[in-house]
C-alpha cells in the first residue's frame, strides 16, 4: 500500500495548492483534500518553500564556544583553544553526543533535512567523533539525511601519517559517508588527495576544504580538478574555495570551467570565512567567498553552507541556513532567489540528492513559512515554520508576539 500524504491550504508560485504525497513524492498539486482518506496537515495560508539542507557541518565541534574559548579569534587561536580542550578531556562522547543530538534537533526545526558534517578523525581521536555522531545520526533517520565526512588529520603522507591513515580505514569499515581533509595545509596536497581518492567509489565520496586562504598563488583547487577528471566515477566536493575569489577573471574562468567539466561540486561557507579572515588587517579588513556567481555561469555545481556554528572558529551561528544564505545575499551580492537555492536544492545537488520542493514529481521535503517570497524568508527568518520530510511532518515551531500598542 502506497503511504498517501496532503499538504493542504499552501502558497507556491502565487497560487493556492494542495498537495497529494505518494510514497514521498509530490504527485498532484491541486487536489480536493475533503475527498482524500489519509493524514492532511493544514498550513494555514503559508508559503510553501524546498526544505533547507545544509551541506557542510562539523557537529563535533558545534556548540563548544564555551567549552573551548578562543580569545584572538583567528584561525590560529581557534586550532589552539580545540586541541588544549580536547587534550583537557572536555568533549567525551556523552557531552558530545548531547551537543550533536542538539543540534540536529535546532537544523531540523529550521527547516533542515539534509546535513552533511565533517568530523575529525585520525591524530589523537582515532573515530571517536564519528562513531558518536554515527549513533546520533540514527536517531534522527527518518527526519535528516546525515552524510559523515572522516575530516582526517594531518599528514596523510610521509613521516606521522601512519596513524592517520590507519583512521582513515578504520572509518571506512566504520560505514563512514565520505572522505576528506585539508591537503592545501598538507606537506604533499597530491599524495594526500590520492590517499584519500583510494577508499573513494561510487558509494563513497570525496569532500575536501580547499584554499581557504586569500593568498590568490595557493589553487590547489586545480589538484583536485586532475584528481576528479582521473576518477569521473567519484563525486569531489571543494569546499571553501576562497582563494578563487581572490584570482583575475581569465584565470577563474579556467579553473571554473575545469571545475565544471570534472562534476566537482563548490561550497561557499561565508559565516567562518568572514569570522576568521582578515583578523590582521588595521583597515578595509579583507575578506573572501568562493564566487559562486561566476562559478554558476560556468556551470558548476554550487551551494553555502553553515561551516561552523558557535565554536573557537566561529563564535555565533544560528543553526539556519537562512543565515547562510542572507549573507549570501549581503556579502557575496547573490539575489534572494540564487541564495535560497544555494542552501536548498544547489546544497541537495552538490550533496547526491534529489530535488526537492512543492511541486509535481519533487521529493516532498517542504518547509512552511509565514511569508510571501523567498526574500521575505530570508530576510524575516521567521523561526515560525512546519517542517516536512518526504510529505510528513518531522519539526514544527510557533512564536508569540505581542507589543503594547496591539493591546
Ligand atoms: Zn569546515
Amino acid at each position: 500500500m502506497a503511504d498517501r500524504r496532503v499538504i493542504s491550504n499552501g502558497w507556491w508560485g502565487g497560487e493556492r495548492v494542495d498537495l497529494l504525497i505518494e510514497d514521498g513524492i509530490v504527485i498532484d498539486e491541486h487536489i480536493d483534500p475533503s475527498t482524500v482518506e489519509c493524514p492532511v496537515v493544514d498550513v494555514g495560508g503559508m508559503l510553501l518553500l524546498p526544505a533547507l539542507a545544509e551541506p557542510h557541518a562539523h557537529l563535533d565541534k558545534a556548540l563548544t564556544a564555551d567549552l573551548a574559548p578562543n580569545p584572538s579569534g583567528d584561525l590560529r587561536g581557534a586550532i589552539d583553544a580545540w586541541m588544549e580542550a580536547e587534550a583537557d578531556g572536555r568533549f567525551e562522547p556523552i557531552g558530545m553526543a548531547a551537543r550533536i543530538r542538539d543540534e540536529l534537533r535546532r537544523l531540523l526545526l529550521s527547516g533542515t533535512t539534509a546535513v552533511r558534517s565533517h568530523l575529525n578523525v585520525g591524530g589523537g581521536v582515532g573515530i571517536e567523533h564519528l562513531r558518536v555522531a554515527l549513533d546520533v545520526a540514527e536517531e534522527f533517520s527518518g527526519a535528516i539525511d546525515v552524510q559523515l565526512v572522516a575530516m582526517i588529520t594531518m599528514p596523510l603522507t610521509g613521516p606521522g601519517s601512519e596513524t592517520n591513515v590507519a583512521a582513515l580505514r578504520e572509518a571506512v569499515e566504520a560505514g563512514v559517508h565520505l572522505v576528506g581533509g585539508c591537503p592545501h595545509l598538507e606537506p604533499d596536497a597530491v599524495g594526500a588527495i590520492e590517499v584519500l581518492t583510494s577508499v573513494a567509489d561510487q558509494h563513497r565520496s570525496i569532500d575536501l576544504h580547499v584554499d581557504e586562504t586569500l593568498d590568490p598563488s595557493m589553487q590547489t583547487v586545480a589538484e583536485v580538478i586532475s584528481a576528479a577528471q582521473g576518477r569521473p566515477e567519484v563525486r569531489f566536493t571543494a569546499s571553501h574555495c576562497v582563494s578563487l575569489s581572490a584570482l583575475e577573471s581569465d584565470r577563474l574562468a579556467v579553473l571554473a570551467d575545469g571545475l565544471a567539466a570534472s562534476g566537482v561540486g563548490v561550497v561557499a561557507l561565508p559565516q567562518t570565512n568572514l569570522f576568521l579572515q582578515g583578523r590582521d588587517a588595521e583597515r578595509l579588513t579583507p575578506r573572501g567567498i568562493a564566487p559562486v556567481s561566476v562559478l554558476r555561469r560556468h556551470g558548476v555545481a554550487v551551494a553555502a553552507g553553515g561551516d561552523n556554528v558557535q565554536d573557537p572558529f566561529n563564535l555565533v551561528g544560528r543553526s539556519d541556513p537562512l543565515e547562510a544564505a542572507a549573507l549570501m545575499v549581503m556579502a557575496a551580492h547573490e539575489t534572494p532567489e540564487e541564495a535560497f537555492d544555494l542552501v536548498s536544492n544547489g546544497a541537495r545537488s552538490v550533496m547526491g540528492l534529489r530535488e526537492c520542493g512543492p511541486w509535481r514529481g519533487a521529493v516532498a521535503d517542504i518547509v512552511a513559512m509565514p511569508v510571501r517570497s523567498m526574500r521575505e524568508a530570508i530576510a524575516d527568518a521567521s523561526s515560525e515554520r512546519i517542517v516536512f520530510r518526504a510529505g510528513r511532518e518531522v519539526a514544527r515551531s510557533s512564536v508569540s508576539r505581542s507589543t503594547v500598542v496591539d493591546r
